[in-house]
This record gives C-alpha cells, structure tokens and sequence, in this order.
C-alpha cells in the first residue's frame, strides 16, 4: 500500500511521521507524477488558501478528484478539511467539493496556544485526544455523511464513503487511532470499514 501526503506546507512531517510508524510506504507528493498509483492521500494542515492555490496552479485539484474517483481514499486535517468541504465560508474558497459539508474558517483554536479537548469518537471506546489550530467548524452534514467524533456536541470527523475530514490535528498527538482507520478505509473496498460496532460506543459515552 502506498499513501501519498500533499507537502505543500503546513504539518505534513507530522502526518509522515505517524505513517512511519504504523510501518507504512509514503511519500511527499508535490507534483502531479506524484499522484500516480496511490491508495490515499493526506492533505495537511496548514494554510488552505496557501494549499489551494499550489493545487490550482499544478492542475492538482482534477487530479485528486481523479483518484478519489477510482476508489483512493482522501484524509484531510483542519485546512485539509477545508479543501475537500463542498462550501466553505468566512471567507468563501474554492474547493474540491468531495465531502458534502460546509465548514467556516478559522472558528476556534489559536495559532499559538492550540485548544486540546477530548472528545467521543465511534474509533475507540476512550474519549479521543483532539488538537484545534485555528480550526473550521462544520456547519452542516449532508445525509451522506457520517459523524464519526463530536467535540462540544459540534462534528469534528467526518466520513463520506472514501473522503475522512477532521477539523483537529491527529497527527499532532501519540494516539494513532484515526490514522489507523484511516489506512482501513485505503485498503477496503468503495465503501470501506464498518463502524456498527464503535457506533455503541458514541452512543453511551
Ligand atoms: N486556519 C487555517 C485555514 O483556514 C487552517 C488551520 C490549520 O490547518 N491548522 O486554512
């Protein structure tokens, strides 16, 4: 399995170093060559507008609709989540449109002092560990669209069939659990994992 990581800017060592060590072959995609044969891709965090327009200007944005359309699944962290959102306000931006939500910008979490809140996830039984930078808040999930963790009774991980959107920064902590789920849903089928089990979990935290 080969996941790609958008290095553009932003924390993508972050997101190599937490597929080092769950043992998996990654590589800094920069360019369009670099899309070729993956199974995922990750877009960072960072700064979405910074992100967007590199996507742009390489002819990216196709490219990465391209491969969630044969089947690659797509990870994006905070202004990753911005660019795979369908509508994105405050203020408005372009974006690849392949999860049905809107997020607005810049909604909570400082630049400095990140906000760390712990929240339920239908990952894992614990509360999980989230870190918020300046982080987008989602307004509104499409019916397609499942909620996978909630902070403060807001939506924080998203899942619709093969596109996972967090508005926090997994990578930024020790727990792998959404990374880990992250490379099920690479490695299954159109549709991917099923979280009926973890369901349970949510819904008696
Ligand atoms: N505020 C950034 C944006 O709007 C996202 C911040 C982040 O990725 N931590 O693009």
């Amino acid at each position: 399995m080969k996941v790609g990581i958008l290095a553009v800017q932003g924390d993508f060592e972050a997101h190599g170093q937490m597929l080092s060590r769950l043992g998996v072959e990654h590589i800094f995609v920069r360019t369009l060559a670099g899309l070729a044969n993956l199974e995922g891709l990750v877009l960072p965090g960072g700064e979405s507008s910074t992100h967007l327009k590199f996507l742009t200007e390489g002819g990216l944005l196709d490219a990465i609709r391209e491969l969630a359309r044969r089947g690659g699944a797509l990870f994006g962290t905070c202004a990753g989540a911005i660019l795979l959102a369908r509508e994105v306000k405050n203020p408005p931006q372009t974006s690849l449109g392949l999860a049905d939500i809107s997020v607005a910008r810049n909604a909570y979490g400082r630049q400095v002092a990140s906000q760390v809140l712990w929240g339920p996830s239908k990952l894992k039984e614990a509360p999980l560990e989230m870190v918020f930078i300046r982080a987008p808040l989602i307004e509104r999930v499409g019916s397609g669209v499942e909620v996978l963790a909630e902070s403060e009774g807001r939506p924080v991980l998203v899942r619709q069939d093969k596109v996972l959107a967090a508005t926090f920064h997994p990578e930024l902590t020790e727990d792998a659990t959404v990374h880990e789920y992250f490379l099920q849903m690479c490695a299954s089928g159109s549709r991917g994992v099923q979280t009926a089990e973890s369901t349970k979990a949510m819904r008696s935290s």
